[in-house]
């Protein structure tokens, strides 16, 4: 019997290697902090070399909304590879693919009608900023050609991305002046403005002539800062682009699928954008799988210009796995109550988190969702403040100035009370 762990990595060994080989996300060559090693995850918790289990507070990096190895997850994946797990896209379809396209178009805002199926969030970004200059350029408006958005922001790590990210606080702030040149606003207050209304409308205005779309992420803003705001202002953005001849795009990556309390964040001003974005949570977190969708006059407007096709088709587009998984995935949330699951999660971490108001170096305690965030008065201590929520058997991936949390929807009370308990630690080690 040949031995079925051989060749398996572990230990010592593992992380040498990792070291030595391995580049992790936003970091160093060779890498200076040492990672955790996962053995495997289950529900809500991941089973960690050396540590035990512990309770996952990020969902990895928001998509696990139903936890890990769930069996209708599981039996949807293992189904479709018994069927086939990818067939190029261009030429050929297949049933999962479009069961997913239609099951998205059913439950996305009214009006987004065409999907386009990237296989990350940030190429699902990169399509929709082409969608949006391409559409110009074929109504004979070549000179629509940047994007506005507001301070704050994160929409991915590729290039066109990038260019709407934050461009000082955020992680590309290295890249400015090689980045095209983007039009922001100042980031959106918390609460409704007319000042910042004003301020959206008048930029918006006086850029119309050169600006293909408004590009922002609904209601909160993740990776850039996790920041909440009016959902309001979706509707001033609405106006001024129809005002204006501007397209509008949401990025609803870290949003959508209900972890705002709204299936898709735009659902809290009843706003409907041109182009919306999502991933992150569509699969369920199991299988990298994004998609684009827009309205008939953008894909209308594509079709009538001179190159009258979407000139985009990544090698794994459409991938049937992750599309069967998604479909389960979206199946699974519609499902069940998911809107009563993300309220219990609110009311468990505005209790969990009202302890680290009173914390020395907290500046602010909010929750939104199925998302609660402590911003502390200085940098985190990183490896301090994942030791501390190590400690109390959860992880944390905080950043910045942020020790924040966004599981699973299927996180039971003591697991959220004990990820509150973690966040309180981080807030105080860290
Ligand atoms: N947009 C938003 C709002 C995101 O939060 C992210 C990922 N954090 C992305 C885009 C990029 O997605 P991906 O990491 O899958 O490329």
């Amino acid at each position: 019997m040949p031995d079925p762990h051989e060749g398996v990595l572990r230990g010592e060994e593992l992380l040498a290697l990792d070291r030595q080989h391995v580049w992790h996300p936003y970091g160093p060559m060779p890498g200076r902090q040492e990672p955790l090693v996962v053995e495997e995850a289950a529900g809500v918790r991941l089973r960690v070399t050396g540590h035990g289990e512990l309770v996952d507070g990020m969902a990895s990096w928001w998509s696990a909304i139903h936890g890990y190895n769930h069996p209708v997850l599981n039996e949807a994946a293992r189904g479709q590879l018994e069927r086939m797990s990818h067939v190029m896209f261009g030429g050929l379809t297949h049933e999962p693919a479009v069961r997913l396209a239609k099951r998205l178009v059913d439950i996305a805002p009214d009006g987004l009608e065409h999907v386009f199926l990237a296989d990350s969030g940030s190429v699902s970004v990169e399509v929709a900023l082409k969608m949006c200059l391409q559409y110009w350029r074929s109504l004979g408006r070549p000179g629509k050609r940047r994007m506005l958005t507001w301070r704050g922001g994160y929409h991915g790590d590729t290039w066109q991305p990038m260019s709407v990210c934050d461009p000082e606080g955020g992680m590309h702030g290295l890249w400015a002046g090689v980045l095209p040149q983007q039009i922001f606003a100042d980031a959106p207050p918390s609460t409704y403005e007319e000042t910042y209304a004003e301020q959206l409308r008048e930029l918006i205005g006086r850029h119309a002539h050169e600006v293909a779309a408004v590009v922002v992420e609904p209601v909160v803003q993740g990776a850039g800062g996790m920041r909440f705001h009016s959902p309001a202002y979706l509707r001033v953005l609405r106006e001024a682009c129809d005002a204006h001849d501007v397209l509008l795009v949401f990025d609803e990556i870290a949003t959508g699928f209900g972890r705002t309390g709204s299936l898709f964040a735009a659902g809290h001003a009843a706003v409907i954008p041109d182009v919306m974005c999502v991933g992150k949570a569509l699969t369920g977190g199991y299988l990298t799988l994004a998609a684009t969708l827009c309205t008939p006059r953008v894909a209308e407007g594509i079709s009538r210009g001179e190159v009258p096709v979407l000139a985009h088709g990544p090698t794994f587009m459409g991938n049937p796995l992750a599309a069967a998984v998604a479909c389960a995935s979206i199946d699974l949330l519609l499902g069940q109550d998911w809107q009563a699951e993300v309220e219990r999660i609110e009311s468990g971490l505005r209790d969990a988190l009202s302890e680290a108001v009173d914390l020395p170096g907290v500046q602010d305690v909010r929750v939104f969702g199925a998302i609660g965030v402590v911003q502390l008065d200085h940098e985190v201590d990183m490896a301090a403040a994942t030791r501390a929520a190590v400690a109390e058997g959860v992880w944390l991936r905080p950043f910045r100035d942020l020790v924040y949390t966004m599981p699973p929807y299927i996180t039971g009370d003591e697991d959220l009370a004990r990820i509150g308990r973690a966040v309180c630690a981080a807030a105080r080690e860290g």
